[in-house]
């Protein structure tokens, strides 16, 4: 895994500052990315605003210009934890900054999370994100795109700077791994959305910048065509026969078969977590039923599935 710079230019007016966070579920931190070249700036997330060297990067980064906009792509605190310290900071925001997000009553009304917009709601600088919405500051337009799935508050940004669209992706697709995925449906068509984009770059809240379209395109139908295989291998283990009949499944049964080479039992959990993840689609498409005395198997709908 390449080393990232704790700060790097991405493109003229785009600065990636490194939230200096590391850990297993922040690969090398959050990034967060300052845009535009003028006085006043925006800041797409925040860090978990920990680590006071991370604030200073930013202010070092900034010179003379403040943020005057901040915008939060979800409510995971590795990205908008640092900003009740940044809206407090007037060597780094404006006195009027506003802050903006996908306002979700279910998530914003986690104690963690209130606490962290605390600030923002307290000086009357706290604004909802819709989708397609668009922040233009310093002449570089900046617009919201909806992508749930992640989280169901998810919001990615395109940076046009004139060579098409750089997508900022949050935590809908990371530089490197895959991501932890909270309703797959939803995020399935997110993925088919920034597809759509034919994004120029990716700029993802962890991880490496993806350059070019080509690649941006790939990186993304590469996840698709991912959960679409676990997919097939899942249904194909429901449609299996014994003596000529299906029978039903438990997640645990289904995880064995998919992920025969997986022993490590940390990894076990999480691949369990997929196909659940999987199973509720396939469900919400009323393509397979729960079965069993307490719902806990499962099995393709329309089958005479034996448990
Ligand atoms: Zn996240």
């Amino acid at each position: 895994m390449d080393k990232l710079a704790t700060v790097e230019q991405i493109s003229k007016s785009i600065l990636r500052v490194l939230a200096l966070n590391p850990g297993p579920f922040t690969l090398q931190g959050t990034n967060t990315y300052v845009v535009g070249n003028g006085p006043r700036r925006t800041l797409i997330d925040t860090g978990d605003g920990a680590k006071p060297e991370y604030l200073a990067l930013l202010r070092q980064s900034l010179g003379s210009s403040r943020i005057d906009q901040i915008l939060l792509t979800h409510w995971h605190l590795d990205h908008i934890g640092g900003l009740s310290k940044m809206l407090s900071d007037s060597s780094l925001t404006t006195s009027d900054c506003r802050t903006f997000k996908n306002r979700s009553p279910t998530v914003d009304g986690q104690q963690s999370v209130t606490e962290a917009l605390a600030v923002a709601v307290g000086n009357n600088r706290l604004f909802d994100i819709r989708d397609a919405q668009e922040f233009c500051l310093d002449g570089v337009k900046i617009k919201a795109v909806f992508t749930p799935g992640h989280t169901e508050d998810h919001m990615a940004f395109t940076v046009d700077e004139g060579g098409g669209p750089m997508l900022v992706t949050g935590d809908l697709i990371l530089g490197q791994g895959t991501t932890i995925v909270h309703d797959l449906a939803p995020y399935m068509d997110s993925l088919q959305r920034v597809l759509g984009i034919r994004p120029s770059a990716l700029l993802p809240g962890h991880g490496p910048v993806i350059r070019g379209t080509g690649d941006a395109v790939k990186v993304i139908e590469g996840y698709i065509s991912h959960r679409n295989l676990r997919e097939r291998q899942i249904l194909a283990v429901l449609d299996r026969r014994t003596a000529g009949s299906r029978r039903a499944w438990s997640v645990a049964e289904i995880t064995t078969e998919v992920y025969s080479d997986i022993t490590d039992p940390n990894i076990i959990l999480a691949a369990q977590n997929n196909v659940t993840l999987h199973l509720q689609k396939l469900l919400a498409e009323d393509r397979v039923v729960r079965v069993g005395v307490d719902d806990s198997l499962w099995a393709l709908r329309g089958t005479a599935a034996s448990i």
